[in-house]
């Protein structure tokens, strides 16, 4: 398509080509044309022209939103999405009404165009958000440093209207309400369910979900991610995930509101973390037992100073570090094959691009049926994939054996039982600015174990969380810290009190396991 329009008082020949828009200036001003690309692009809109004094009315026009990435100016620091309007009257015809018919087919046609354009960079998508696409937008006000509603309205608001997507914004009101809220929720009433807080709300909405009678389907609600609390590992995560280069506050919640209005899902593996109480939780991130864990929970009362909250965290803990002694024990992810995926992988979204395929046609090869150890698996009932609680809802824990039992033969047992530190991960990002285990994805089925063992100094502590956050810290051969890659894991803690982690969050303390359930989950991350 190629027009001429105004903008700004100056006239520009426009052209709209299957990826980008052109704008040129008309007059020789020597300046080169402008050029957006439509996968920079959110939406575009129509306006009608507006009366003004004495009968005259302004033309109509339209406008186009893109968000492409520009340098910052000081050296060396990266690039990160921006806003940038381009807005164009049209007074061709002299007839508003057939002017603003023309400005309308622009926008349809650069609309459509940005839907055509959403390029896939995690590699992991597995299909779009049905269009027009309802959010149910959950906000903690009281989330990082209590700004949340300040950001969404200086950011998101905006780029949810550009994106012409229609939402509905709840105030979470105590903890717990978003998980109560999802639990009772109509679902067919939303095609995506959004938070905007740290992690611990999504812990809530995926929690509520898995805790539905219709759990299998409803966790295959989309699930957004807007970063607004102090602990927005799963926002960093998606954003390293795309290949961009680090970006923390409010450049973090620009890249992810924007994911979120381009609407691309990929798969997500959740965590089940089994309790001696019988009690199951499902998990997005992180168990963690230890220096980890002590910092999640003391750095809660720095929160006014956001993400800077775990490094304050981790300097203070580091004054006085202990050591914490228990029983790890793991099943390797290399000696279990490919990960379990039982039959509630399979799904009916449509498949945007190839790469999913590699993953999506999972066999269940379960290590019931490869390791060699359980050739005999099926005349061995006490080895067959059960529950250990068979009221609770979700898939069944097939690699877990219960918790009052010895774990399998073939998991390795740790030998030292002084530890500084347990930390099993599943995305690349503990926090904005750690990134715990850099090879992470959202579905490689693998639970990242590190795990640090007495007798580390203090100054390779700290020069291991300084480490974390380039991510390079697992290469810096310190004969303490240990990394595997697990599908499960059991911790034994020795001590009667003590404080264990679940994405964050405070959970019940004492011996835990946990497996990892591939692609059980939907994100919008792309
Ligand atoms: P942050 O990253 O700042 O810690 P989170 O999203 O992790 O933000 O939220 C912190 C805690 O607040 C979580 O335990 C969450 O369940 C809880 N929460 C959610 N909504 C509210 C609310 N309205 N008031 C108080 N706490 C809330
Ligand atoms: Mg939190």
């Amino acid at each position: 398509m190629h027009g001429e329009f105004t903008g700004k008082g100056v006239r520009y020949a426009v052209s709209l080509s299957e990826r980008e828009l052109t704008v040129r200036r008309l007059c020789a001003s020597g300046k080169p044309a402008a050029v957006f690309s439509l996968a920079d692009c959110l939406g575009s809109r129509a306006h009608p022209g507006e009366e003004e004094e004495e009968g005259a009315s302004t033309s109509a026009s339209f406008s186009a939103y893109f968000y492409p990435f520009r340098r910052r100016r000081w050296a060396g620091a990266g690039a990160a999405r921006h806003r940038v309007e381009q807005r164009f009257r049209v007074s061709s015809s002299g007839d508003p009404r057939a002017d603003l018919e023309e400005a309308r087919r622009w926008a349809r046609a650069i609309r459509e165009g940005s839907l055509r354009n959403r390029v896939p960079r995690t590699g992991a998508v597995c299909a779009e958000v049905q269009r027009p696409c309802r959010v149910l937008l959950l906000l903690n006000p009281q989330s990082g440093r209590g700004q949340a509603r300040t950001l969404f309205a200086s950011h998101i608001e905006r780029m949810l209207q550009e994106a012409s997507i229609p939402y509905t914004l709840t105030i979470t009101e105590r903890q717990n309400h978003a998980r109560e809220l999802v639990r009772e929720a109509d679902l067919s009433q939303w095609d995506a369910l959004a938070i905007m807080s740290g992690d611990g709300l999504l812990f809530e909405v995926v929690n509520g979900l898995m805790e539905r009678d219709d759990w299998e389907e409803a966790i295959k609600t989309p699930l957004g991610v807007l970063p607004g609390g102090s602990g927005n590992a799963v926002a960093a995560s998606i954003h390293h995930y795309c290949g961009l280069q680090p970006v923390s506050g409010e450049e973090l919640l620009v890249s992810c509101g924007f994911m979120l209005c381009k609407g691309l899902v990929s798969r997500l593996d959740l965590t089940s973390v089994c309790m001696a109480s019988s009690q199951r939780l499902f998990s997005f991130l992180s168990l963690a037992w230890g220096f980890v864990a002590d910092v999640d929970i003391e750095s809660e009362k720095y929160r006014h100073v956001g993400a800077a909250r775990f490094t304050l965290g981790t300097l203070v803990r580091l004054a006085s570090l202990r050591v914490y002694q228990g029983k790890l024990s793991y099943l390797p992810a290399e000696e279990s094959g490919s990960p379990p995926s039982p039959e509630y992988s399979t799904d009916s979204l449509t498949d945007v691009s190839q790469p999913i395929s590699s993953s999506s046609d999972y066999s269940d090869d379960s290590p019931c049926q490869n390791h060699p150890l359980h050739n005999s698996c099926n005349s061995n009932n006490a080895l067959k994939p059960k529950r250990t609680n068979p009221s609770v809802l979700g898939p069944p824990d097939s690699l877990l054996m219960p918790l009052d039992q010895p774990v399998p033969a073939h998991w390795t047992v740790v030998k030292n039982e002084d530890f500084v530190l347990v930390l099993a991960v599943y995305q690349s990002h503990l926090a904005e600015d750690l990134i715990a285990a850099p090879a992470s994805r959202l579905e490689d089925g693998v639970i990242h174990l590190i795990y640090v063992t007495a007798g580390i100094s203090r100054a390779a502590l700290l020069r291991l969380f300084l480490a974390m956050e380039k991510g390079t810290h697992l290469s810096t051969n310190c004969p303490h810290v240990v990394y595997v890659k697990a599908r499960a894991l059991r911790l034994e803690p020795y001590s009667p009190k003590g404080t264990i982690t679940v994405d964050g969050e405070l959970v019940e303390y004492g011996p835990v396991q946990a497996q990892i359930h591939r692609s059980l989950a939907r994100l919008i991350a792309g």
